[in-house]
């Protein structure tokens, strides 16, 4: 078949038709084509919005979103780290079709293909505010203000359309204060538009809001039951990762030691928390298992401050809409660039194909359009979401994204073709956190995967149904041999469609010390 995905089209004539609609200033038929709101986080766990699980968090507003829209239940990265997930999103394509494998050396070629360039084209006001992360600075929006690189939590410089701006406060704050000063005072009002509105939070250092360092009343955490995993009925990648909450986290994760970027009053803020209970933790001595369940708590902590603002910011941003009138015609979305573990496996960060890290939440508003309180267990992926907004908007999808349209979806109406297994691979190995390459194939109830690098060469595999934590790979057991094989064929069907290389073309390559020139003002 020559459409590998199967993908509905609209076809080019109901595109120009909509186009043409829309250039002869038809009034009617631009307010027929919908606003898009994108609010978007960095490593925000599913585990840490009510509407997915409420034991660690009350996110009132993210779940007004879930509680007038859809909650997606499985929507899956196919990299689990930040700019690949980004650089996916904007072209609709898996890091090998797109060129960006890692966060360590690549960079995001911006003459490419992406959806807010056809939204643009197609007459929509295209805006991004916030993380962007793709060092090369953006293209195809009218107006952008990013933070250069990774950004700061507090007083964090940010460049506008080029030119280095200033800002005192809190990341999360400022970036929606633009994003509701572009919408309020600075887009044309007679064109839809395209906001995505891009967090730092909750990234690590998970450094909240001042506000809200009081925010959980020394609150001691449910702890994960895996939280002291000891990674038996796994193999040599699982043991050898370097991103445990028991030897991996820095005193500057655990606040022990404070961020350089504060002011001398809000420096006095962060002392005035922090010194007493850091002063008690230095007295009480703890080892073993009490210092990870102390430092867990004290992740859990920050990381959850950081999510009040992040939920506080949707609900400013929804709050807008509705005042205004705008909501009856936006389609908002809330997402995260991948999952990310809360403690689970005894871990924080990302990157594997399991599910903390592979989930991402996924929670979409389309008024007149979603079925409000309205749950989804389809695989779907952030693969999707350029296609989705290109077909809410009329737009012709291009042939070479890799993804597919939540339309039906969100419709209440999941095609009959829709996908059934869902192709994963993860590159950025040997580098921070030393996980090992691996891909692997997902389905409804099981995972396969590889970790092909030649020290470590080996397959596993989950039965979802049995095991949901992921402990025991059943990889070569013998009741397991029929599902096995056809994960096998399933496996090299989707390598081949997708067109993946092997080995690792050369651009994967981790070249230490070559560094990351970040977002520079003025180019
Ligand atoms: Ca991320």
């Amino acid at each position: 078949m020559n459409n590998p995905m199967n993908r509905p089209r609209i076809s080019i004539c109901a595109a120009l038709h909509l186009l043409c609609a829309s250039f002869h200033s038809n009034h009617a038929a631009e307010t027929q084509r919908p606003n898009i709101l994108f609010i978007f986080s960095d490593d925000h766990a599913y585990q840490a919005i009510s509407a997915y699980d409420s034991r660690l968090i009350q996110t009132p507003n993210l779940d007004r979103i879930a509680r007038e829209g859809v909650r997606f239940n499985r929507c899956l990265v196919p990299n689990s780290i930040c700019g690949p997930s980004r650089a996916t999103i904007l072209t609709g394509k898996y890091s090998h079709a797109n060129g960006f494998y890692n966060n360590t050396n690549s960079r995001f070629d911006g003459a490419q293909t992406t959806f807010p360039k056809l939204l643009q084209k197609a007459g929509y006001q295209t805006a991004i505010v916030g993380k962007w992360h793709l060092v090369s600075n953006p293209t195809g929006f009218d107006y952008w203000e990013i933070l250069p690189g990774q950004g700061q939590y507090y007083n964090p410089p940010m460049i506008r359309n080029g030119e280095r701006v200033k800002h005192e406060g809190y990341v999360t704050d400022i970036i929606t204060d633009q994003a509701l000063d572009w919408l309020k005072n600075k887009r044309d009002p007679s064109k839809p538009f395209l906001m995505m509105a891009q967090h730092k939070a909750p990234h690590r250092e998970w450094e909240p809001n001042l506000k809200y360092l009081n925010h959980d009343g020394d609150r001691k955490y449910p702890e994960p039951e895996t939280l002291f995993d000891d990674y038996s009925g796994r193999g040599k990648a699982e043991r050898e990762q370097d991103m445990t909450i028991a030897r991996t986290m820095t005193p500057r994760d655990l606040k022990l030691t404070a961020p350089a970027a504060l002011t001398p009053e809000q420096r006095k803020a962060w002392d005035a928390y922090y010194e007493p209970r850091n002063e008690e933790f230095r007295k009480a001595n703890l080892q073993g298992k009490d210092l990870i369940r102390w430092k867990y708590n004290r992740y859990l902590h920050d990381y959850l401050g950081c999510i009040r603002s992040v939920d506080e910011s949707v609900g400013r941003l929804l709050d807008y809409l509705k005042e205004t009138g705008l909501d009856k015609n936006t389609l908002v979305v809330y997402s995260s660039d991948q999952g990310f573990y809360l403690g689970e496996h005894g871990w924080f960060d990302k990157r594997w194909i399991f599910e903390e890290s592979l989930r991402t939440p996924l929670l979409v508003r389309w008024p007149g359009v979603t079925k409000p309180g309205s749950v989804n267990q389809d695989l779907v992926s952030n693969l999707d979401f350029g296609e989705t907004f290109l077909e809410a908007a009329g737009v012709e999808i291009p042939s070479e994204m890799q993804g597919r349209s939540l339309a039906p979806i969100l419709k209440g109406r999941t095609p009959a073709d829709w996908r059934k297994s869902f192709y994963y691979h993860y590159y950025e190995h040997p580098a921070v956190h030393s996980v090992a390459r691996h891909y692997g194939v997902i389905t409804e109830r099981y995972k396969l995967l590889h970790f092909y690098e030649p020290e470590f060469d080996y397959w596993e595999l989950f039965d979802l149904k049995s095991d949901p934590r992921e402990l025991k790979s059943v990889y070569g057991a013998p009741e397991y041999a029929a599902a096995q094989k056809e994960l096998e064929k399933e496996l090299a069907r989707l390598r081949a469609q997708l067109k993946v290389s092997a080995p690792d073309p050369p651009e994967t390559a981790i070249r230490p010390g070559r560094g990351r020139a970040g977002n520079k003002p003025g180019r």
